[in-house]
C-alpha cells in the first residue's frame, strides 16, 4: 500500500481517537510521505508540530499505523513546511524602506506594555505549551496554530504573552491589535450607539495580528459575541492570526454561543498553569534583576514557598521587599523577609488550594472506588496506577508538594516514579479527554470538601 493511503486510513482512525482540537492543530495538515523497512514517515507542517507529535502521539500514532499495515511499524515525524502566504497585505514598507506611515498609524492604537517581552517571560512546565505555540505564532503568523487560545487562572501570565507576541509582530512591521474583551465591548457598544458599526468593523481588515484578551468577560453578551464572531471569520478566512486569552477553557464559559465556542476550539488549546517552586525562583531572580535589588537565595526560597497561587502574587511580595530594602538601605535576610512579609503570608495562606494530602488520596481512591491502603500499596493495575498518578499530580500543582514528600506519602515510591506520573498526567491530559473530566470532577470534589471544611 502507498504510505498516503496507509496515513488517510491512519488519520480516519486517529480522528476518533483525538479530540477535534487536537486533531486539528497537530494532524490535519500532515501527509504519510514513505513506508519502508518498517519505518514510516510523516511529512508534518513545523518542527514544533513535529516535537510535539513525537512526545505526545508517537505510540498512538505507531499502534494505529501497525494495526493498518498488519505489523510493527516505527513512526517518524520530519518537517516539510508549506508555509501559507496571508492572502491579505498592506503595503508595508515604503520606497525608502521605512515603515509605512498606515502601519505606524495602526500600531499606535495599541499600547503593548513594554515590559511584557519573551525575554522577560521565563518558561516552566507550566507554561511550555503556550510559551512555545506564542514564539512559533510571533515567527509565523497565520500558520498552523490559528486561533491559538491561551487558558488559565489570573496572574500566570496570559497578558505578557499576548503583549510579548505583539511586540515581535511589530518588530516584524506587522499591524497588531490588542484589546482586552471589555474594551471591545465598550467600543462596540459606542459604535452602534452612534450607528458606525461597520466601521468599527473595517478597523480591523488591516489588521494582521488581533490579540484579544479575557473572552470570559464576553459571557452572555451575545451581540458582541456576534460581532467577534464575524470578525474572526474574516480572519482566519484570511489566514491572518488571531490569539485570545480566557481564564477556562471555552466549552466552561457561560452563554458563549455555540458558533463562537467552536471557532475558539478550532485551533490550538493551550492551558497556563501556576508555575512550580523552581519557576517561581526563576521568576523571582529575574524581577529582582529587573528592579535593581538582590535578595540571597533563602529570601528567594521563602519567598517562592509562600507565594505560590500566581505570579502577580510573588510579585507583590517582591516589590513589598525591595521597596523595604530601599527605604531603609538594609540588606534583607531571611528573618527580615519573614517579618516584612508576615501579613501578606497570613493572608495567602487562607485563600491558597492546598488540600490536605490525605484528603487529595481518598478523594481521588474514592473516585476510583479503590481503598487508600491499595494506593500506597505494590499493586500496579491499570486502575491504580492511574489513580496514583493522578494523586501526584495533584499533589505536585496543587500542593507544591516536593518530589521526595510525594514519593513518602506514597508509601515510599522514589523520585523518578513520582517524575514519570506527574508528566504522564500533564501530557495525556491535554490529548484525553476522558482523564481531563476525571481530574476536573475530583478538583471539584476536593473544593467541595474543602468548603464544607471551611463552614
Ligand atoms: P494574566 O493575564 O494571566 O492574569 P499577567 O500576564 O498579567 O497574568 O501576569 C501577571 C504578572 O506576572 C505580570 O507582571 C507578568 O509579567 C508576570 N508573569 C506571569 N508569568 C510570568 C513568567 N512566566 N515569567 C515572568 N513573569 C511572569
Ligand atoms: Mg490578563
Amino acid at each position: 500500500m502507498q504510505a498516503d493511503k496507509i496515513w488517510q486510513a491512519a488519520l480516519g482512525e486517529l480522528q476518533l481517537q483525538v479530540n477535534k482540537a487536537n486533531f486539528n492543530t497537530w494532524l490535519k495538515d500532515t501527509r504519510g510521505v514513505d513506508y519502508s523497512d518498517n519505518i514510516f514517515v510523516v511529512a508534518v507542517p513545523t518542527e514544533f508540530i513535529a516535537e510535539w507529535l513525537k512526545s505526545r502521539l508517537n505510540s498512538l500514532v505507531s499502534r494505529t499505523l501497525s494495526t493498518i499495515v498488519g505489523q510493527n511499524v516505527e513512526v517518524q515525524f520530519q518537517v516539510q513546511a508549506v508555509k501559507k502566504e496571508p492572502a491579505h497585505s498592506i503595503s508595508r514598507t515604503m520606497p525608502d524602506g521605512g515603515v509605512s506611515l498606515k502601519i505606524r498609524e495602526l500600531n499606535r492604537q495599541t499600547f503593548l506594555n513594554p515590559k511584557y517581552t519573551f525575554g522577560s517571560f521565563i518558561a516552566g512546565d507550566c507554561n511550555r505549551l503556550p510559551y512555545t505555540a506564542a514564539i512559533e505564532i510571533a515567527d509565523n503568523p497565520g500558520g498552523a496554530f490559528n486561533p491559538l487560545y491561551i487558558y488559565g487562572g489570573t496572574g500566570t501570565g496570559k497578558t505578557h504573552l499576548l503583549h510579548a507576541i505583539g511586540h515581535v509582530a511589530r518588530a516584524s512591521q506587522q499591524t497588531t491589535l490588542y484589546m482586552s474583551s471589555e474594551q471591545f465591548t465598550n467600543e462596540f457598544i459606542a459604535a452602534i450607539r452612534n450607528k458606525n458599526a461597520e466601521e468599527f468593523r473595517n478597523k480591523f481588515n488591516d489588521i494582521d495580528i488581533f490579540l484579544l484578551d479575557d473572552v470570559q468577560f464576553l459571557s452572555g453578551k451575545t451581540q458582541t459575541q456576534e460581532c467577534i464572531f464575524h470578525i474572526l471569520n474574516d480572519f482566519l478566512d484570511d489566514n491572518r492570526q488571531v490569539v485570545v486569552t480566557g481564564d477556562r477553557p471555552p466549552k466552561d464559559i457561560e452563554s458563549l454561543h455555540i458558533r463562537l465556542r467552536s471557532r475558539l476550539e478550532g485551533g490550538l488549546l493551550a492551558d497556563i498553569y501556576p508555575p512550580n517552586h523552581k519557576t517561581r525562583v526563576d521568576i523571582l531572580e529575574l524581577k529582582s534583576q529587573q528592579m535593581r535589588v538582590a535578595f540571597n537565595i533563602q529570601v528567594l526560597n521563602y519567598m517562592a514557598s509562600h507565594f505560590y497561587r500566581n505570579v502577580r502574587e510573588l510579585e507583590g511580595a517582591l516589590t513589598r521587599l525591595s521597596t523595604y530594602a530601599r527605604l531603609n538601605g538594609i540588606e534583607i535576610d531571611l528573618s527580615a523577609a519573614k517579618q516584612v512579609l508576615s501579613d501578606m503570608v497570613s493572608i495567602s495562606k487562607q485563600q491558597n488550594n492546598y488540600h490536605c494530602p490525605s484528603v487529595i488520596i481518598n478523594t481521588v481512591a474514592d473516585y476510583f472506588a479503590i481503598s487508600p491502603e491499595v494506593i500506597t500499596s505494590k499493586k500496579r493495575d491499570l486502575k491504580t496506577s492511574r489513580a496514583r498518578h493522578i494523586i501526584m499530580y495533584l499533589l505536585r500543582q496543587q500542593n507544591h508538594c516536593t518530589l521526595a514528600e510525594i514519593g513518602r506519602l506514597l508509601g515510599g515510591r522514589d523520585h523518578t516514579t513520582v517524575i514519570h506520573g506527574c508528566d504522564k498526567i500533564s501530557s495525556e491530559i491535554s490529548v484525553d479527554s476522558q482523564l481531563s473530566k476525571s481530574v476536573e470532577v475530583i478538583r471539584d470534589l476536593l473544593k467541595s470538601s474543602q468548603k464544607a471544611q471551611n463552614t
